[in-house]
């Protein structure tokens, strides 16, 4: 490295425009291309190839960082850390019973710090902010990341202002605030929060973090597709359902898989990737069966799967090539759907899904039923936050302990 700041060496040769390629500089802050879209970090992954092996990777800490030459930090001391460990495959047992499959493994991205997988993008995004000099932040939430980037601004010591949808369940808006950022409610969705970001970096100077307006949060997510692939010996599943919002994790993953095979680690076969929304918010599925490269903006979005309330994504085009090159596709399910299912899995494993996660279940069940998923295919869904942050039913059941009980009518 020229630059005497760089003590490690990463691989990164420059950014390019996910839909023109054209190349822009690492090292320097960015946000979209010229043309407002995306921008991708490019690797030198013939070097990056001999410089790490499946074997070295093997021995160290089981934490996103395992794949440090797959990332692009360039200074040690510039990461942030809050303990962002493997997350486990857990098979679902009532699934595979009861529609007759081998493996139906759930990934669970709950046990992530801040409780969802957001937590692998933004520790990214603020470790780079970090590297590059950025001193405050800013993004539109629908809840998850918000409270991701509070976290790892505030052990960053970097200033982050969080702006969410007002009906964001009040866990995760105090979970924001407690951690650090200066939150605000908005009379809006995600896309009218959005806005107000970005009108509001030239008075503030904050960056602009949104969902794919910096390009560091996709190799964050990028790490679930290294991460699957070492845990399944570098093979790659069958399937991959994916509740897709803004689809920085199915983008990331696909990324994943395209630079393990051209580095020899995977061969050529992808899973089917699988795009999950719900039915009030499915601008995905839309384009998708429309046949179109672009997804319409979608009006009047509603859905308790916040995560997957996003009614217009950046890098929609990206998500629906993913799905169509991988011989996917994309689906939608019910709310009440989402939550007889993740009512069904909790009391029946022991598994508690947030209703994202519970999503992709859903979807698993509804696409065997329609031979869209043969019952011999492995199938992955990703729980992508614990399900600990949402509403749960009421359970008001009473003992009073002055009389006395018939404890054979609490069996
Ligand atoms: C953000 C989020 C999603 C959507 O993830 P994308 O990669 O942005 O599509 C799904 N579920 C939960 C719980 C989330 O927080």
């Amino acid at each position: 490295m020229t630059n005497a700041l760089f003590d490690a060496e990463t691989f990164v040769t420059h950014l390019s425009c996910s839909e023109t390629g054209k190349h822009y500089p690492a090292d320097q802050i960015h946000n979209l291309s010229d043309t407002g879209k995306p921008l991708l970090v490019n690797y030198d992954l013939k070097r990056l190839a001999s410089n790490v092996s499946k074997a070295q990777i093997a021995t160290r800490a089981p934490e996103l960082w395992r794949y440090r030459e797959f990332l692009p930090v360039r200074n040690t001391a510039n990461i942030v850390r809050l303990g962002e460990l493997m997350t486990p495959l857990i098979p679902s047992q009532s699934l595979q019973n009861a529609l007759s499959m081998e493996s139906v493994l759930v990934k669970d991205e709950g046990r992530l710090p801040t409780g969802s997988f957001k937590a692998r993008g933004i520790a990214l995004a603020v470790s780079m902010a970090k590297e590059l000099g950025i001193t405050r932040m800013a993004m539109p939430t629908n809840g998850n990341a918000g409270a991701a980037l509070a976290a790892y601004c505030t052990r960053a010591g970097i200033e982050s202002f969080v702006f969410c949808p007002d009906d964001t369940p009040q866990v995760n808006i105090r979970e924001i605030a407690l951690q650090g950022a200066q939150t605000f409610q908005v009379n809006g969705l995600i896309n009218d929060c959005g806005r107000i970001v970005g009108e509001g970096c030239a008075a503030t100077g904050w960056f602009d973090t949104s969902t794919l307006k910096e390009p560091y949060r996709i190799e964050g997510k990028k790490t679930m597709g290294l991460e699957l692939a070492e845990q399944l010996n570098w093979q790659v599943p069958d399937v991959i359902l994916y509740p897709t919002g803004g689809g920085t994790g199915l983008i990331g993953m696909w990324k994943a898989f395209n630079e393990l095979e051209a580095i020899g680690w995977i061969g050529s076969k992808r899973p089917r990737m699988v795009a999950v929304q719900a039915s009030g918010c499915a601008p995905i599925v839309k384009a998708f069966e429309e046949n179109k490269d672009h997804a319409e903006l979608w009006s009047d979005a509603t859905t308790l799967a916040a995560g997957i309330r996003v009614p217009a994504a950046i890098g929609d085009f990206l998500i629906l090539n993913a799905v169509r090159e991988s011989g996917g596709f994309a689906t939608a399910v019910d709310d009440s759907d989402i939550l007889e299912t993740q009512t069904r899995i909790a009391r029946q494993e022991g598994l508690l899904l947030c209703p994202e996660g519970a999503a992709t279940a859903a979807a698993l069940v509804k696409e065997v039923a329609s031979g869209r998923i043969r019952r011999d295919e492995q199938v992955i869904l990703f729980n992508c936050a614990t399900g600990l942050k949402y509403p749960m039913p009421g359970a008001e059941r009473f003992v009073d302990r002055f009389e006395p009980i018939n404890y054979k009518a609490l069996l």
